[in-house]
C-alpha cells in the first residue's frame, strides 16, 4: 500500500449532492489508482443539521455508488474517531500547542491565530473602521489541478469562537494532520480557505499536504452553480429512479475529468486504471441530464443479462408486472430483446408490461392511423390461420410467412407489421417486431390476435 492517504470530508446536510459525490469519487479513484487509502471523515460539528438520517443519506449514497472507504464510520481505523464531534480533545491539544508556541492568543473571548510579520493599522472602506493588518508575502499554493495560486493571509484570524467552539479551518487542518492526509482533493469553493489552512500548517510546524481543487458543476444552462433544487442534483434521485450506479459513476467522473481520448463509456475499474489528477479540468463543467441518460442506456446495454435480470426484477415485481410464478427464462428473453431499447429502469415496467399481462388497451391513435391505410382486422384475420400452422415459430419463420402472405394477397409486408404489433401489444412502438413475436410465443400471439378480431374497437 502506498503512503497516499486521501479523504472525503462531508458535512451531512440531509442531501448527497452530485458535486459532493464527484469529490468523493475523485478521492476514491485517486486512492484506488495509487494503491492508497480512502478515508471517510464526517465533519459533523454543525449539530443542528447533523442527524442520523443525514448521515444515512450519505453513507447509503456512497455505498450505492460503490465508493467503499478503508477507514471511517462503520469500518473504523487506526486514526479514529472519524466524526469531528468526537474529536474535541484532539482540537484542544492542538490549540494548546499554538498557545504554547506563541502562535495563538486570546482576545475578546476568542482565540486568534497570529500571522507572523509587522502588524499595522489601516482604515477599511467596507467596515468603515480601522483594522489590523500584517505585512506578508503571498502564500503560494501549488494546486495539483489549478496550478500556481497565490493568496495573501494578512490578518490574524479566529480559530476558537468566544463560545469555545473551534472554527472549521482549525478542525479541518488538525484532522488532516492527525489523519496523515497526503492529498486534499476538494471542491473549488474551499480554495479561498487554503491560504489560511497553509498558515495553520506552518504555525504547527507541519508540511502541508498537496491540494487539488475540483472546479464547480454548473447548471445545464451554464448560469450558476448546480444547487440541490436543480433536477438531477441529488444522488438519492438516481437511486430511487433506478439508474445504474456504474452509469452515474461514469458520468460524474467525466464531469470534470478528461480521459484525453474519445473513450466515454468506462467501468469503475477502467476509471481506476486511468484516473489521475492532471487529467482533471481546471474549468467548470456543465450538468447535462441527457448525457446522464446516455450513459445509463450504454451501461444497461453492456450488462450481462443475468445481472440485468437481477437488478430489474424487484422493480418489475413492485410494479405488479411479474410475480413469483413468472418464468425466469421468459423474463430473461424479454429483457434480452428490450435491453437495447431501455433508457432507464424506471421506464422498464411500462415498456415490458404487455409481455406479462393480457389486459393492455389498444392505443386508439395508432388504430385510427392504421385504419386509414388498410383494415387492421382483415390483415390479422388473414395471418391468424397461417400462424397456427407455422412450423417453427421463430423470427426467420415469421418473417417469411408474413412476406409470402403479403405477396399472395397483394398487400405490402408493412401493411401487416404495425397491425400485428398493435394486436399483440396494444402499442404503436416497442422492441423489434419479429423478436417480440418470437419471444411472446405462438400461444400468446394467437390468443391476442383472436381477441383483437372480436374486440369492439
Ligand atoms: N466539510 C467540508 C465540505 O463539506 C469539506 C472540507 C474539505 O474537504 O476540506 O465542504
Amino acid at each position: 500500500m502506498s503512503n497516499i492517504r486521501v479523504r472525503f470530508a462531508p458535512s451531512p446536510t440531509g442531501f448527497f449532492h452530485i458535486g459532493s459525490a464527484r469529490t468523493a469519487l475523485f478521492n476514491w479513484l485517486y486512492a484506488r489508482h495509487t494503491g492508497g487509502t480512502f478515508i471517510l471523515r464526517i465533519e459533523d460539528t454543525d449539530t443542528a443539521r447533523n442527524t442520523d438520517e443525514s448521515l444515512k443519506v450519505l453513507v447509503d449514497g456512497m455505498r450505492w455508488l460503490g465508493l467503499d472507504w478503508d477507514e471511517g464510520p462503520d469500518v473504523g481505523g487506526e486514526y479514529s474517531p472519524y466524526f469531528q464531534s468526537q474529536r474535541g480533545a484532539i482540537y484542544q491539544e492542538y490549540i494548546q500547542k499554538l498557545r504554547d508556541n506563541g502562535r495563538a492568543y486570546e482576545k475578546d473571548g476568542a482565540v486568534w491565530l497570529r500571522v507572523l510579520g509587522e502588524h499595522y493599522m489601516v482604515y477599511d472602506e467596507h467596515k468603515k473602521c480601522e483594522v489590523e493588518k500584517v505585512k506578508v508575502e503571498p502564500i503560494v499554493i501549488d494546486d495539483a489541478i489549478r496550478g500556481r495560486v497565490e493568496q495573501k493571509v494578512d490578518q490574524d484570524f479566529v480559530i476558537v469562537r468566544s463560545d469555545g467552539s473551534p472554527v472549521f479551518h482549525l478542525v479541518n487542518v488538525v484532522d488532516d494532520i492527525t489523519m496523515a492526509i497526503s492529498h486534499v482533493i476538494r471542491g473549488e469553493d474551499h480554495l479561498p480557505n487554503t491560504g489560511k489552512h497553509i498558515e495553520l500548517y506552518r504555525a504547527l510546524g507541519v508540511v502541508p499536504p498537496v491540494f487539488a481543487h475540483i472546479p464547480l458543476i454548473l447548471k445545464t444552462d451554464g448560469k450558476g452553480k448546480m444547487s440541490k433544487r436543480d433536477k438531477g442534483a441529488l444522488i438519492e434521485e438516481y437511486q430511487t429512479r433506478g439508474y445504474l450506479p456504474s452509469a452515474v459513476v461514469n458520468y460524474i467522473a467525466l464531469l470534470g475529468w478528461n480521459p484525453k481520448d474519445a473513450t466515454e463509456v468506462f467501468t469503475a475499474d477502467e476509471l481506476i486504471a486511468r484516473f489521475d489528477l492532471p487529467g482533471v479540468n481546471s474549468s467548470a463543467s456543465r450538468f447535462d441530464e441527457q448525457k446522464m441518460d446516455f450513459f445509463n442506456t450504454e451501461h444497461l446495454r453492456r450488462m450481462p443479462i443475468e445481472n440485468l435480470t437481477w437488478v430489474v426484477a424487484p422493480r418489475l415485481a413492485e410494479a405488479g408486472v411479474i410475480d413469483d410464478e413468472t418464468d425466469e427464462d421468459y423474463l430473461q428473453s424479454v429483457l434480452r430483446l428490450c435491453q437495447e431499447k431501455i433508457r432507464t429502469i424506471e421506464d422498464l415496467p411500462e415498456f415490458v408490461r404487455f409481455f406479462f399481462k393480457d389486459d393492455f388497451v389498444i392505443d386508439t391513435k395508432t388504430l385510427e392511423k392504421l385504419r386509414k391505410k388498410s383494415d387492421p382486422r382483415e390483415r390479422v384475420k388473414e395471418l391468424l390461420p397461417l400462424l397456427e400452422m407455422l412450423g417453427v415459430f421463430n423470427e426467420a419463420g415469421l418473417d417469411e410467412l408474413i412476406d409470402k402472405t403479403a405477396e399472395s394477397l397483394g398487400h405490402k409486408k408493412f401493411d401487416y407489421f404495425p397491425v400485428v404489433r398493435l394486436a399483440v401489444s396494444g402499442q404503436g412502438g416497442g422492441p423489434d417486431l419479429l423478436g417480440l413475436l418470437a419471444t411472446l410465443g405462438r400461444k400468446r400471439v394467437i390468443e391476442r390476435m383472436q381477441k383483437f378480431i372480436v374486440m369492439e374497437i
